[in-house]
């Protein structure tokens, strides 16, 4: 049996950066960068007034202070938009909006609110120093700059930026195809009633959600009885996908007959069973050039964790991106929890903020097929191989769910 670091690495030895892919705009968020973009212009292109106010030369008013204002005549308004704000003569002052132009030998602007009118004019009691209240040209992006890397996962912000840069069409990585079956003669659709025995088939619409939140385009193929010949069918069927994601049927069971399948269709194995608790029984193999197939195991928890340590990593891998795995944070136990020495346990974990300190406790049963602990749980405190039970006080690593934006380039598994 090899460790969760072992089979990380040999995902990941296994995955090809995706192709290029150009999007509009306005579909881009969540895709991730193909190539670095740099500012083709200054954002801003012109130099403008940061508020509401009048635009000022600031060398008429070097005398100026609360105990000696002066009146300056009025210039030409600015309206936000106006093509020619025109030159400002000395001694006077331009009425200017917020993000207009400033006129030619303005240097500063002062706040309406720092103002009075006054007949011929308004009056000024301060000395604003050359550039207050001004933005430049290019303050927000300079012309030649690399505003985002490649490999970035674009976020709202990031869209507006490419808009302020007018580009209409950005160049993403392609999302893979990712190929959802679920195993198991027991397993009914959801939407259709369930007999005795039976039980829906909700692995499929837990992938199915979680690729789509790691950039994947999922595919749900339906459910496939546990014999030979179904499972090859599908499985064939799913080889044109870019990863294929099968639940059940990998552990040892009379029935389990997905990795005799995947032998058969030639999909070189590159791992069976983990050291890991829970998930053992998942395996990984690819065809020659072809799709990365994932058997996970059948019970839903086990499924899952095993998305999250293997094919979400393959899956933004594949997106280019460079930061693949969950973060870590350090949490105090509030209470005793895991009963593994053999196996790298990773437990279902509710976390809340005390003194500063983050203090997990169990988020209910860790049976792995018990789902709504891992609906609860915030993050999976990592009970490594060699420790029996963590204990009560004791500060240890976990993965922090929490967030589907923050990655790290680490993994914990050593
Ligand atoms: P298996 O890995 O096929 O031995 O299945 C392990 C456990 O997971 C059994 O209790 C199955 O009923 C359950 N299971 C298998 N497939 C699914 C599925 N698609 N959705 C929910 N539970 C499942
Ligand atoms: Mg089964």
């Amino acid at each position: 049996m090899i460790s969760i670091a072992e089979a990380i690495r040999r995902v990941l030895a296994q995955t090809r950066p995706g192709r290029p892919e150009s999007v509009p705009l306005v579909e881009a968020c969540g895709r991730t960068l193909a190539n670095p973009i740099r500012a083709s212009v200054d954002v801003p292109s012109f130099r403008n007034s940061q508020l509401d106010g009048y635009a000022v030369r600031t060398m008429d008013l070097h005398e100026v202070s609360a105990a000696a204002p002066i009146v300056l005549g009025l210039g030409p308004t600015v309206a936000a938009g106006a093509s020619d704000p025109g030159h400002l003569k000395s001694r006077t002052a331009a009425p200017i909006m917020t993000g207009a132009a400033l006129p030619e030998g303005a240097d500063a602007v002062i706040p309406i609110e720092d103002t009075a009118e006054v007949p011929g004019g308004v009056r000024i009691s301060t000395r604003p120093a050359p550039g207050t209240f001004v933005r430049p040209a290019g303050i927000d992006l300079q012309s030649g700059e690399t505003v985002l890397a490649a490999g970035r996962q674009l976020r709202p912000a990031d869209i507006g930026m490419l808009a302020s840069l007018g580009q209409t069409a950005i160049e993403t990585v392609a999302s893979p195809t990712v190929a959802i079956l679920g195993t198991g003669d027991e397993l009914v659709s959801v939407g259709q009633p369930l007999g005795f025995g039976q039980i829906h088939d909700s692995n499929a619409y837990a992938l199915a959600a979680a690729v789509k939140v790691c950039g994947g385009r999922p595919d749900y193929l339906g459910i496939v009885r546990d014999t030979k010949d179904e499972l090859r069918a599908a499985f064939r069927k799913a080889a044109r996908y870019d990863f294929v994601i099968s639940t059940g049927g990998v552990s040892v069971g009379k029935f389990d007959y997905v990795k005799e399948v995947l032998d058969e269709l030639d999909v070189v194995r590159e791992f069976w069973r983990v050291a890991q608790k829970p998930g053992k029984p998942v395996t990984f193999g690819r065809q020659d050039e072809g799709a990365l197939f994932f058997g996970l195991p059948g019970n839903p928890v086990s499924a899952m964790v095993c998305f999250e340590l293997y094919v979400a990593p393959a899956i933004r891998s594949t997106l280019g991106r460079r930061e693949v795995f969950r973060p870590t944070i350090r949490v105090g136990l509030a209470e005793d929890m895991g009963n593994s020495e053999r196996f790298h346990e990773l437990l279902r974990c509710k976390r809340t903020e005390t003194e500063g300190q983050s203090i997990a406790s169990l988020a209910g049963s860790q049976n792995s097929g018990a789902l709504h602990s891992l609906s609860r749980a915030d993050c999976l405190v990592l009970s490594p191989p060699g420790r029996r039970t963590l204990r009560a006080g004791e500060d240890h690593e976990a993965l922090d769910l929490s967030s589907d934006i923050k990655f790290s380039s680490k993994h914990p598994f050593s």
